[in-house]
């Protein structure tokens, strides 16, 4: 393996599955029914006008269920290996996986807002900036 990335939950992130893009679709629903209880009397009729959970779900699962699979399938199209699991370091060079050790030359833990990089028991700052 040269490149792995491991996830201890389906590939995506909070943003897509859990965060922002579902947020938004749920947020979407509400702003719907409180903008039609504040039109109430000012020429909109809001009898009838609720959410349905369950349909609702479906339509945000509509969004988030392929994410996975399709962020999993890019990666490995890239030449990536995925890994699932809860990844603890180790050692300067090694971590462990739900048990099984792996080691590598280089660990990267990306998030947001910055990457740190881990090199031999070192801790640096990377020169890349992820955003999303
Ligand atoms: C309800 C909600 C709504 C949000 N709405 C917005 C919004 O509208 N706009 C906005 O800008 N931001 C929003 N955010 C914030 C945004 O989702 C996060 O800032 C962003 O997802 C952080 O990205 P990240 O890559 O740092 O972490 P994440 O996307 O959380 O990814 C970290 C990943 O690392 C994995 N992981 C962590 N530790 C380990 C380990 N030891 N071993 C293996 N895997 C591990 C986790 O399983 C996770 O999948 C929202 C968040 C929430 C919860």
């Amino acid at each position: 393996m040269r490149v792995g990335i491991v996830d201890a939950l389906p590939y995506g992130g909070t943003g897509a599955l859990r965060g922002c893009d579902p947020k938004k679709i749920l947020r979407r629903g509400a702003e719907v029914i409180d903008t039609a209880r504040l039109m109430r009397r000012k020429g909109i009729t809001d009898y009838g006008v609720s959410i349905d959970w369950s349909a609702l779900m479906r339509h945000k699962r509509g969004f988030t269920d392929a994410v996975p699979q399709g962020m999993e399938d890019e990666l490995t199209g890239n030449g990536v290996t995925t890994l699932r699991g809860n990844a603890r370091f180790t050692g300067p060079n090694q971590l462990k996986i739900d048990g099984t050790q792996h080691r590598a030359k280089c660990f990267l833990e990306p998030s947001r807002f910055s990457c740190r990089r881990f090199v031999g028991g070192v801790t640096g700052r990377c020169a890349v900036s992820l955003s999303m």
